[in-house]
Formats: structure tokens, sequence, C-alpha cells
């Protein structure tokens, strides 16, 4: 069984407590649109598995990450028409880490004019 986390608030977005708006969703992995959009279509991708970050991925969750990720950029692409994306990831608060279940953030770019980076 998955290991489930209830002080985490992804975990909480996994198990339908707390909503979300979902990008993309597999037996693995869910991505979401993140609640403070960066850019338009800001996702974030996290494993069904609670792991705090890079550090305590586990080979039986990791591959299923990035295995997902070019289907949630191709989501991303048909739905905002970006004509860029940044993949980034924080582990640890020193690296800006906030919440503590491994996430990626998939962030679209649409030129200069999108205000980021
Ligand atoms: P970090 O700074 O840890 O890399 O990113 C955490 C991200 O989670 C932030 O961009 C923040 O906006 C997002 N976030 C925090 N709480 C929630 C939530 O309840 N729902 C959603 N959709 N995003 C959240
Ligand atoms: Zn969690």
């Amino acid at each position: 069984m998955a290991h489930h986390d209830e002080n985490c608030i992804f975990c909480k977005i996994i198990a339908g407590q707390i909503p979300c708006a979902k990008v993309y969703e597999n037996e693995h992995v869910l991505a979401f649109l993140d609640i403070s959009q960066v850019t338009k279509g800001h996702t974030l991708v996290i494993p069904k598995t609670h792991r705090q970050d890079v550090f305590a991925l586990t080979p039986d969750v990791a591959p299923h990450l990035f295995a997902a990720v070019p289907h949630i950029a191709n989501a991303i692409q048909r739905a905002y028409q970006p004509v860029g994306l940044n993949i980034l990831n924080n582990n640890g608060e020193a690296a800006g880490q906030t919440v503590f279940h491994f996430h990626m953030h998939l962030i679209p770019r649409y030129g200069e004019e999108d205000g980021f980076g």
C-alpha cells in the first residue's frame, strides 16, 4: 500500500481530502495545477506514495515520475500552447522546498512577456 503521511498536504490531495485541479493521473503519479501559478498552467508532479524529497526517493517510485513527465508536458502543451517549459525541483528548506512531499514543477513559458526568470 502507498505510504500516506497524515500531516502532508499533498498526501491529503492524493486522498481526495483537499481538492485539486488535476492535469494527469496514473497508478503511481498525480499532476495538478499549483495553487499559486508562476505562469499559466504551472503544474506539480508528485508520486502517490509519500517521499519527502529526492534523497528519500526510492527505485520503486522514482522511474514512474519521469516516465509520466512527457505525458504531462504534452497535456500542458495542448491546453495552454506555451513556447517552452521549465522543470524545477527543490529539495530541503535551504533549496526553497516548502512542501515536504517530493514534487517537480512544470512551468510553461510564453516568451519574455511571461515575467518569469
Ligand atoms: P516548493 O516551494 O516546495 O518547491 O513548492 C511547493 C508548491 O506547492 C508551491 O508552489 C505552492 O504554491 C504549492 N502548494 C502549496 N499548497 C498547495 C495546495 O494545497 N494545493 C496546490 N495545488 N498547490 C499547493
Ligand atoms: Zn505526502
